[in-house]
C-alpha cells in the first residue's frame, strides 16, 4: 500500500453536517429538516434561480477564470478596487489558497481555540505549527492574549468572526487595537463567513482594515474572507471571496486553480449581490429565529452561547444520545467539534425551529417555566 506525507496522517479529517440525502437513505426517513451546515434555510434570491437557468446552456465551456463580471459587480458593491479582489470555490479554497501561499514547516499559525477546523486542516496540510489559544470559560476570546502569544515564529492568525461553532463575535473597538498592534511580518486573517449576519451588532467590517477610512489603523497585511454560503443563499454553487491589498491578492493569484470558479456559480453571486431584498429578508428572519431559540432554551433551562450568526450553540449533558434521537426523529444538527457537551444548531425557518423544539421536548427538555 502506498503511503502518504507523515504529517498528512495527523490532519483531521473535516466532517461535515450530514446530508439530507444520506439521511433519508440510512434511517428510511421521508422527512427531514437540516440544521447541520448553517446554510440559508428560505433558499436563494428568484433572480439568481433564473440566471442560473440561462447560464445552464453554456456549461460546455470553461468559466472566465478572471469572473470579470463578478469583479466589476463586487467591486462596486463594496467600493474597493477590482484588484483587491479574488474569488474561490467557496472560501475554504480561499483559506486553502492562504495556507499554500504563506505557510511551510517552518511556520507557526495561531488561532483561538474552537475556530473554525478548517484553518488547522489547512494549516497541517503545509506542515506548520499550530497553536491555539485558549478562550474564556464564557467561550468569549481575548485579541489581547492572542498577541502576547504572537513570536518570530508567527506567520498567519486566523480569526472567524463571528466564530464557527461558538458564535462569539469580538467587537470593532477591541478588533481595531489589535489589528493596530499586530506586526507587520504577520498576516491576519479575518473570517466574516457571517457578516451579514453580524454587522448590526457592533462586529468590525473588516474591509476598513484592508481600504482604512481610518488613517488611525495603517494599513496592515489583513485578508478579509467573506461567502456567498450564507445569507445569501449559494451553499450548494460554491463561492466565496477575499479581500486584501493588491499585493497580496497578486500573492494568492499565484497558488488559485485556474478554473476554480464555475460559470453558474459566478452568474449566480451577480444577480444575489444585486437582490439585496433578500438578503436583509434573510437576516430579519434570523433574528427573530434566535430570540424564538433563545426563549424556548431558556424556559427549557438549557444553557447557550449567545451568537452573531446563523447558529446557536447550547449544552446538554449527553450530547452524543440528542444528536442521535434528534437524527432519528428527522432533525439533523451537528456535534460541536471538540466540545463533548455542547451541540451547534442552525438556525432555521420558524416553521423548522418550532419542529426542532418539539423533538427535544420529546427527548425531555420540557419546559420549566
Ligand atoms: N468560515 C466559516 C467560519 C464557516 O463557518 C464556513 C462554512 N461552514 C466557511 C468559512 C466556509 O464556507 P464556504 O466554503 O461555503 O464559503
Amino acid at each position: 500500500m502506498i503511503k502518504p506525507l507523515d504529517h498528512i496522517l495527523n490532519v483531521p479529517v473535516y466532517k461535515p453536517g450530514k446530508p439530507v440525502e444520506e439521511v433519508k437513505r440510512e434511517l428510511g426517513l421521508s422527512e427531514i429538516i437540516k440544521l447541520a451546515s448553517n446554510e440559508n434555510p428560505f433558499g436563494c434570491s428568484l433572480f439568481v434561480k433564473k440566471a442560473v437557468e440561462r447560464e445552464a446552456v453554456n456549461i460546455n465551456r470553461y468559466p472566465d477564470g478572471g469572473a470579470f463580471y463578478l469583479r466589476k459587480e463586487l467591486s462596486s458593491f463594496l467600493e474597493i478596487d477590482e484588484n483587491q479582489l479574488i474569488f474561490g470555490n467557496g472560501s475554504n479554497d480561499i483559506l486553502d489558497m492562504i495556507a499554500r501561499a504563506f505557510l511551510d514547516k517552518n511556520s507557526e499559525v495561531l488561532m483561538f481555540q474552537y475556530s473554525f477546523i478548517v484553518y488547522k486542516i489547512v494549516s497541517l496540510l503545509q506542515g506548520a505549527t499550530v497553536k491555539e489559544i485558549p478562550v474564556e470559560c464564557d467561550f468569549s476570546r481575548n485579541l489581547e492574549k492572542l498577541l502576547e502569544s504572537i513570536t518570530d515564529k508567527t506567520k498567519v492568525i486566523f480569526i472567524d468572526n463571528p466564530c464557527n461553532p461558538t458564535g462569539f463575535a469580538n467587537k470593532k473597538e477591541e478588533f481595531d487595537e489589535f489589528i493596530k498592534n499586530v506586526p507587520d511580518n504577520v498576516l491576519v486573517v479575518i473570517d466574516e463567513a457571517y457578516f451579514e449576519y453580524a454587522k448590526e451588532h457592533g462586529v468590525p467590517d473588516g474591509l476598513n482594515y484592508v481600504n482604512p477610512i481610518n488613517p488611525k489603523i495603517p494599513r496592515k497585511n489583513v485578508i478579509v474572507t467573506r461567502t456567498f454560503s450564507k445569507a445569501y443563499g449559494l451553499a450548494g454553487l460554491r463561492i466565496g471571496y477575499a479581500i486584501a491589498q493588491k499585493e497580496i491578492i497578486e500573492i494568492l493569484e499565484r497558488v488559485r486553480q485556474p478554473f476554480n470558479v464555475n460559470r453558474l456559480a459566478q452568474v449566480a453571486a451577480i444577480e444575489a449581490l444585486k437582490d439585496q431584498k433578500f438578503v436583509e429578508f434573510s437576516v430579519k428572519e434570523n433574528e427573530k429565529g434566535k430570540e424564538f431559540l433563545y426563549e424556548e432554551f431558556e424556559k427549557r433551562g438549557i444553557h447557550f452561547v449567545p451568537t452573531y450568526g446563523n447558529f446557536i450553540m447550547f449544552k446538554v449533558d449527553d450530547a452524543k444520545m440528542v444528536y442521535e434521537n434528534l437524527l432519528r426523529n428527522g432533525v439533523v444538527i451537528r456535534p460541536a467539534f471538540g466540545l463533548d457537551n455542547y451541540l451547534r444548531v442552525s438556525i432555521g425557518t420558524m416553521e423548522e425551529n418550532k419542529k426542532f423544539i418539539e423533538k427535544l421536548e420529546l427527548l425531555g427538555f420540557k419546559c420549566k417555566i
